[in-house]
């Protein structure tokens, strides 16, 4: 009884939030889970969840696999808003259940934040847990990469559900043998691409064996630690791979899996990585081909991340960094496109970003090709901006402007390419700048 007033209570405030034209975002779950902290629990559920975690790409990797979904035909709830911890879930899950808790859908999706996965999965179904990469991640708030690992790990001990992992990242596929009466275990590995390394370019995690400490031995390194390993000694990393995709043809933007060509929309060897993810998922479902290849054509999440627009004659790629990783796999797009190009890094260090923002030293900034300036800004505008010095690259080319509509009119004083990185409160400002400068010209 209590929680059937709980329900009718976010239902309404809903309904004001929306008259209002408030976005809700957690509110509905903070107070539900005031009023019941088990409320997750009490949820009413038939349909398969599957959920997705990791350090980056939760976010574009999830909404791809519920707009494949939907594409087929299927109702799916999801956190599309990118609302991933406890909160954003009930938030998600009071939107669209009926007022006895039960939820109306034909599928689950849900992105959540890797700290989150045991404390919401032991109280809420899971069918299909899929995971994509860890890096060093806003430390402050998660510990470090190996203390959120052996979480997740102690998690999946018991759990029997499908598991996606990407068997080209160590700290991923090591999850595979969390519980060895899981039978339903798959992973996914990407052949060598163009710019793939022999050297690890990047700074990356996971360099020595989880189970017998040995120095990891690797073919290649795509991007950070990511690559084709094996443990030399206890041969970790040697594992039967349902799906694998080959001819990684960023230029033509696509990727072959069992003779089928795939065509994404970005040019990058993380999107290849994301989108085999979500293949895995559907062929787990049966999702008829025809839909998943349609989808990866046209999905696309305009929202910042991985975004292109034309603003004033100018091609202008967005992408989310709040991490080195994510700045890094950003810098490889950059550098794979030969023309001039301005770049703009927009580094805040507001509360969701984390205080600390040394990570940008772990930035690869050694060889920028045909930048012709870089402008920074945001909150630490000054500090990026001595970072990208530091790195070698000629000073007088770079210029600090902490306020944002400066900076984004300076980037646009030239019609050169324009390659836009910000941080996580800085992402949307920045965007809607550059949109509002794209309407008034
Ligand atoms: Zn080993």
């Amino acid at each position: 009884m209590r929680n059937f007033f709980i329900i009718l209570f976010a239902k309404i405030l809903n309904v004001i939030l929306k008259i209002a034209r408030k976005q809700g975002g957690n509110i509905l779950g903070k107070i539900a889970l005031k009023l019941n902290k088990n409320l997750l629990k009490d949820f009413k559920v038939n349909s398969p969840v599957i959920a997705v975690t990791a350090t980056n790409g939760k976010t574009s990797t999830n909404n791809c696999i519920s707009y494949t979904l939907k594409q087929a035909g299927f109702k799916v709830v999801s956190n599309s808003e990118g609302n991933n911890m406890e909160t954003g879930i009930v938030s998600t899950l009071l939107k669209n259940c009926t007022l006895t808790g039960k939820i109306k859908a034909d599928y689950i999706c849900f992105e959540i934040d890797e700290s989150y996965v045991p404390k919401i999965f032991s109280k809420f179904r899971l069918d299909t847990l899929v995971i994509l990469n860890f890096f060093r991640d806003q430390l402050d708030r998660n510990g470090e990469v190996e203390t959120l690992i052996l979480k997740i790990n102690e998690f999946l001990k018991t759990y029997e559900g499908n598991l996606i992992l990407n068997n080209d990242d160590p700290n991923v596929s090591r999850l595979g043998l969390a519980n060895p009466n899981n039978d339903n275990i798959y992973y996914y590995h990407v052949d060598k691409y163009k710019y793939a390394t022999q050297e690890l370019k990047e700074a990356g995690e996971g360099k020595f064996c989880p189970f017998c400490k040995t120095r990891l031995e690797y073919e290649f390194y795509q991007y950070s630690h990511i690559g084709k390993f094996h443990c030399p000694k206890c041969n970790f990393g040697e594992n039967e791979i349902y799906k694998f995709a080959e001819n990684i043809d960023l230029e033509k933007r696509s990727f072959d899996v069992s003779g089928i060509t795939y065509k994404i929309p970005e040019n990058s060897i993380y999107t290849v990585y994301n989108h085999l993810a979500v293949l895995c998922v559907c062929s787990i479902y049966n999702i008829d081909t025809e839909f998943v290849l349609k989808s990866f054509k046209d999905f696309s999440l305009n929202n910042g991340r991985s975004e292109k627009l034309e603003i004033n004659g100018s091609n202008t790629f967005i992408n989310l960094a709040k991490n080195p990783t994510g700045a890094n796999v950003s810098l490889r797009i950059l550098n794979e496109d030969s023309s001039n190009k301005d770049l703009l890094f927009v580094l805040n260090d507001n509360i969701a970003d984390g205080f600390d923002v040394s990570w940008i030293w772990d930035i690869n900034f050694d060889s920028l090709n045909n930048v012709e300036r870089i402008i920074t800004s945001g909150t630490r505008a000054y500090d990026i901006a001595i970072r990208i010095k530091t790195s070698g690259f000629d000073h007088t080319k770079i210029q600090a402007f902490p306020e944002l509509d400066k900076a984004v009119d300076e980037l646009y004083s030239t019609t050169n390419n324009k390659y836009v990185i910000a941080n996580y409160t800085a992402l949307q400002p920045t965007r809607n700048e550059i949109l509002r400068k794209g309407k008034i010209l």
